[in-house]
């Protein structure tokens, strides 16, 4: 790989770093040599009924059992909220932008704090009670803050399910979670795209039938449209909840109690939901949007992912919130009505920190750099990234198209199951390097194994493990403690076993290959998808491309990739080329058994690629695809299956 690029922390010398590179020495230093004693400090982020004595009890053996903070006493819901009213009620604590929908909904600490409080009245009254599940299905309107929120206050333990799971999808899950109530809405709109939530929720619930425990359900009227309502299970979530009492005293958790759970996005399988606790999933929402973001007065984060992902969790509402910031949603699309969208936002809400997805940064790429130029983009200090590996082509556009080579890029690498970041660059303080996901928080005690499971030292690519636990870990799969423990502890016996492949640098840098299901072995070379796709970056009439593996008489495997072209760019581009680039660039090894140019990739809901599929395509397995439920669109699994197979 050729020699990149690296962008020193004095080039946004009017950077407000957090603290110096000596400082942060320290900090990782203490976190190695006595982590009790880190953590239990770090603990004091957040509001604490009864402050914790004890840090980490718990092995990566046997059977997996992971605690923090046993002894200590909260609510997230205080923390987030109660702690901040002596001191900012007043100030905006969420913007809620919905398009079409003129001024945005500006709530203050007060307005939340209040407006939970009488959802959380409403769930009790409804019979919801602590340890329960409620299952979360709204499009991304403030509602959905709150609705977390009051579980989180009543001690109930919260699904949020992605608005655009079919009703098998949301079916599956609620019997799977328990989910005793849901709060849904009534439709909405993603661009020119009527999103039918209730009726939706209606299918899945009488798909569920006897096996789901749902009892009750609110519905956010999101139009004006009729709703049709079962009597007795359904009610109208405004006309009810805001009869409800504006006070409501927080239950008092134990640090372990779950707080919520979450499906992973099914990039990879089965849906997995994993499980959060109270204490340790908070600190490190906090811990990390502070080291990453630092929240300061007057700034305002717009994360763009939906709050059913990990992301939403933490960086749209537990992190900001949990450390007195301001945060915004909106359920605008990056080019609708017009490209350039997210660019008239981030200039009309003044956004200072603005964090999305790799797949949306190319995307609004495409589009061509007039359409940002055209904007202000002034108000901007911080650009962030998360979910898939990025090329350094697409980071450097972002950092220097979007950012105006003012703003750091801060590539976080994060999982369902991590909580929050574990690596990524505190801003202005590290040296970045396009592509690189930099270096893990303090704390954090990554690791390298080759695959036979050792531990590799120094320079290195293998998979991605982490040494030692950390307080945002999930504890488990929910109902499933076997397949924790198979899945994340078994491949490098007392590591956790993160799934991904990467490299690390001799600074220390880590390089996300890809999904190490996804590697692909070339006649005994390794070769990660991401290290593909990252060539192809390269080449600017390629959109998006995809690299998987399938399986070859000689070299054991070959590779194929999958190449989206940009609209009008795309002059010129055929297979032998992009074949010859790959070589060029990778090694003779590496030249690709096939190429197909195809109009669209298959992606999750939160955006990945799904290469699993591609995989299964581009071996003949066609007739044994799996679990589709969690694809955006599977007309495109037709669309690929057509072009490599010609008509079936
Ligand atoms: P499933 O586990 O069901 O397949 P998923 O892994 O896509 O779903 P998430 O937990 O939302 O679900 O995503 C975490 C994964 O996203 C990581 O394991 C990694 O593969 C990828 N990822 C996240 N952040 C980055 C990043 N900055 N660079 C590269 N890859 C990333
Ligand atoms: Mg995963």
């Amino acid at each position: 790989m050729s020699d990149p690029t690296v962008i020193q922390p004095g080039h946004y010398g009017h950077y407000p770093a957090i603290m110096t590179q000596a400082a942060l020495d320290t900090m990782t230093r203490q976190a190695r040599e006595d982590p009790d004693g880190f953590w239990l400090q770090q603990a004091g982020r957040v509001q604490w009924h009864e402050r914790p004595t004890r840090g980490f009890e718990g092995s990566f053996e046997g059977n997996v059992s992971i605690a923090w903070f046993a002894d200590g006493l909260l609510n997230v819901s205080a923390s987030c909220l109660d702690r901040h009213l002596a001191d900012r009620a007043g100030q905006v604590a969420l913007i809620a932008h919905r398009e079409g929908h003129g001024e945005a909904e500006r709530l203050t600490y007060a307005m939340l704090h209040e407006r939970v409080c009488r959802l959380a009245n409403a769930l009790t009254a409804l019979g919801v009670k602590k340890g329960q599940r409620v299952a979360i299905n709204l499009p991304m309107i403030s509602e959905a803050v709150v609705a977390m929120l009051a579980c989180a206050r009543i001690g109930a333990v919260h699904v949020v399910l992605f608005g655009g799971f079919s009703a098998d999808g949301i079916a599956e899950r609620l019997v799977d979670s328990g989910a005793v109530a849901v709060i849904t809405a009534s439709v909405a709109w993603r661009g020119t795209k009527r999103v039918p939530f209730k009726e939706t929720m209606d299918t899945a619930l009488s798909r569920a039938g006897a096996a789901s425990a749902v009892r009750a359900v609110l519905v956010v009227r999101t139009a004006d449209d009729a709703v049709p309502m079962l009597p007795g299970r359904d009610r109208d979530y405004h006309d009810f909840v805001d009869r409800c009492d504006a006070d409501f005293a927080p239950v008092i958790m134990k640090a372990e109690d779950p707080l919520f759970m979450l499906y992973t996005s099914g990039s990879t399988g089965k849906p997995k939901a994993v499980v959060h606790a109270c204490g340790g999933y908070i600190v490190w929402a906090a811990y990390t949007m502070d080291m990453v973001y630092t929240h300061r007065p007057g700034d305002v984060l717009w994360c763009t992912a939906d709050v059913a992902w990990i992301t939403g969790h933490s960086s749209v509402v537990y992190g900001p919130l949990a450390n007195g910031g301001t945060t915004m949603i909106s359920d605008s699309l990056p080019a609708y009505p017009h490209p350039g969208r997210w660019w008239d936002l981030v200039d009309e809400y003044r956004v200072t920190m603005l964090f999305s997805a790799p797949t949306a940064v190319r995307a609004m790429m495409a589009d061509g750099d007039d359409v940002v130029n055209r904007h202000d983009l002034g108000s901007l200090r911080l650009l962030g990234i998360a979910g898939e590996p990025i090329s350094p082509d697409a980071w450097l556009w972002y950092h220097d198209v979007v950012g105006r080579k003012r703003c750091p890029v801060a590539d976080t690498w994060w999982q369902t199951e991590t909580g929050g970041i574990v690596l990524g660059p505190v801003p202005g303080v590290q040296p970045l390097k396009p592509g690189s996901a930099t270096r893990p928080l303090p704390g954090i005690e990554m690791a390298i194994a080759d695959a036979q499971g050792r531990i590799l030292h120094g320079a290195a690519e293998g998979s991605l493990c982490i040494a030692r636990s950390w307080p945002g870990q999930a504890r488990t799969i929910w109902g499933d403690h076997a397949r924790f423990c198979q899945t994340y502890f078994s491949k490098v016996p007392g590591f956790y076993f993160t799934g991904d492949g990467a490299r690390r640098d001799s600074d220390g840098y880590y390089w996300i290959t890809g999904r190490m299901d996804d590697v692909i072995n070339i006649a005994g070379h390794r070769l990660g998808t991401a290290e593909v796709e990252d060539v192809l970056g390269d080449d600017h009439r390629i959109l998006e491309s995809a690299a998987v593996g399938v399986p070859h008489p000689v070299k054991g495997e070959g590779l194929v990739v999958f190449i989206m072209p940009r609209g009008d760019n795309a002059a010129g581009l055929t297979g032998e080329g992009v074949a010859r680039l790959i070589s060029q660039r990778l090694g003779r090894y590496a030249a690709p058994e096939a190429v197909y140019i195809v109009p669209d990739l298959p992606r999750t809901r939160s955006g990945k690629i799904v290469r699993r599929l591609l995989r299964k395509i581009a071996s003949g397995e066609t007739g044994n695809l799996g679990d589709l439920s969690a694809l955006t669109d599977t007309a495109v699994v037709g669309m690929i299956c057509n072009r490599v197979w010609g008509e079936m």
